[in-house]
């Protein structure tokens, strides 16, 4: 990513104090800035880090259900709503949160300026709705900053080359959070929300969940593509790439958060990190198709190419020239996925479809498990205990997952996280 090379106008450097400061990216979610008591909330602690001598930029969401109401309003205005007209209208929920924010750090003494990702230069391709960031110019910010003014920046929304207004897609803010400090090399990125940080599995499910500490980015991206809602998938490998400690911590109550990093060779890494799961994922099944090549490439190319987002694939071995191919997807692309496939599968003679949801996908995420064997076996044997049946398995450096009847998800999660030691230490 290029970043501008900070310029250094006389009257700037005059004003900038002398000290060299921590530059610290803070990012507060939607329900984080729900009402405008959680607005001042927020804006005592974004004051609090200022003071402590920081330069700050802050990245805010829309309010909390914002996004959806105006989603809905699209709808309301046409059955296929302009992609373009849709960022106009979707952009407005994070311009409201900029201008409040900042009004509010005005009130508590605070020096403090709002951006628009126009007018912060947050320069994305033309993808409207999924746009991806290309570049960030900081002049701008820059000035603010060496200020000691507080730049508050609309998350989620950048301008593409013809500046037209373009959104990151779901949870963007994230991105733009990591993005923003990956372009001006902040020292930290701390990521706020309603929750205390990661935790060894979900506290909803599991009670005696523990907050972690660490992670690494690599356990996060595991953590995140196996269903924990935390943090935005994209930011997580952004801030990976461009090796941006992030933190993850709520904006409700005080407390340390957990640290992603990269791995750190010095510290004995633990076995397992976390237990995850999704719910309603379904599967597709393929039977009695030629075992040849271009098989696979002939059924899934199509569903890729209409955006279906394929997770497991699983192909069996080849018996008398025929195989089968099962995969996953999420319920709700499960008949489009059937519907692109009935009239290829309708061509292969002898060839089968069928598919079903109700699945839910348990994932066990540990870097230590590089490192170690037998924790398939153990998480195997546990499931096997509670006769949960497994229906499809799939594996990585790093996790283990499986899919098991969705009316089993909470028993799965609990007895693993027992199994493997991670409640809270008494
Ligand atoms: N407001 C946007 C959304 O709801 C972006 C975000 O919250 O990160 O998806
Ligand atoms: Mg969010």
């Amino acid at each position: 990513m290029h970043v501008g090379p900070p310029r250094r106008g006389r009257a700037v450097n005059d004003a900038a104090p002398a000290r060299a400061s921590s530059l610290i990216v803070e990012k507060y979610g939607g329900t984080s800035l729900a009402d405008m008591e959680r607005i001042r909330a927020v804006a005592r602690n974004i004051a609090e880090s200022a003071k402590a001598g920081h330069r700050m930029i802050v990245v805010v969401s829309a309010m909390s259900g914002e996004t959806n109401r105006l989603l809905e309003l699209a709808r309301e205005a046409a059955d296929a709503p302009s992609e373009r007209e849709s960022d106009v209208l979707l952009a407005t929920g994070e311009q409201v949160s900029i201008a409040l924010v900042t009004m509010a750090l005005h009130a508590l003494g605070v020096e403090a300026r709002s951006h628009t990702g126009a007018q912060f230069r947050i320069l994305t391709d033309q993808a409207h709705g999924s746009a991806r960031i290309v570049e960030i110019r900081s002049e701008r910010v820059q000035r603010d900053l060496q200020r000691g003014v507080v730049a508050v920046v609309a998350g989620f929304q950048g301008v593409d080359g013809d500046d037209n207004i373009t959104t990151l897609g779901r949870g963007g803010s994230d991105t733009t959070a990591v993005a923003v400090a990956a372009a001006l090399n902040a020292d930290e990125c701390r990521i706020y929300t309603d929750v205390a940080g990661v935790h060894t599995a979900d506290p909803r499910v599991v009670p005696e969940a523990r907050r972690l500490d660490r992670l690494t980015f690599e356990e996060m991206l595991e953590l995140s593509g196996a269903g924990a809602k935390v943090l935005q998938i994209r930011a997580v490998e952004f801030a990976g790439k461009y090796n941006v400690p992030l933190r993850v911590l709520s904006s409700f109550a005080p407390g340390p958060g957990t640290l992603i990093t990269n791995e750190d060779p010095k510290m004995e890494q633990p076995l397992i990190s976390g237990i995850t799961y999704s719910r309603d994922e379904a599967k597709v099944t393929i039977r009695g198709v030629p075992d040849k090549p271009g098989v696979a490439h002939q059924l899934l190319g199509p569903v890729s190419e209409a955006r279906v987002n394929v997770d497991m694939i699983v192909q069996n071995v080849g018996a008398d020239g025929l195989t089968d191919l099962t995969f996953t997807v999420s319920s709700g692309d499960l008949e489009r996925s059937k519907k692109i496939l009935a009239p290829i599968v309708a061509g292969i003679k002898g060839a089968e479809l069928t598919g079903g949801g109700g699945l839910a996908k348990v994932s066990v995420v540990g870097v230590g498990m590089r490192s170690h064997a037998g924790i398939a076996t153990a998480m195997f044997k546990t499931l096997f205990e509670k006769g949960i049946n497994i229906q499809m398995i799939s594996t990585s450096e790093i996790k283990i997952s499986v899919t098991i009847d969705m009316e089993y998800t909470e028993l799965a999660v609990r007895a693993l996280h027992k199994a493997f030691g991670l409640e809270e230490a008494a």
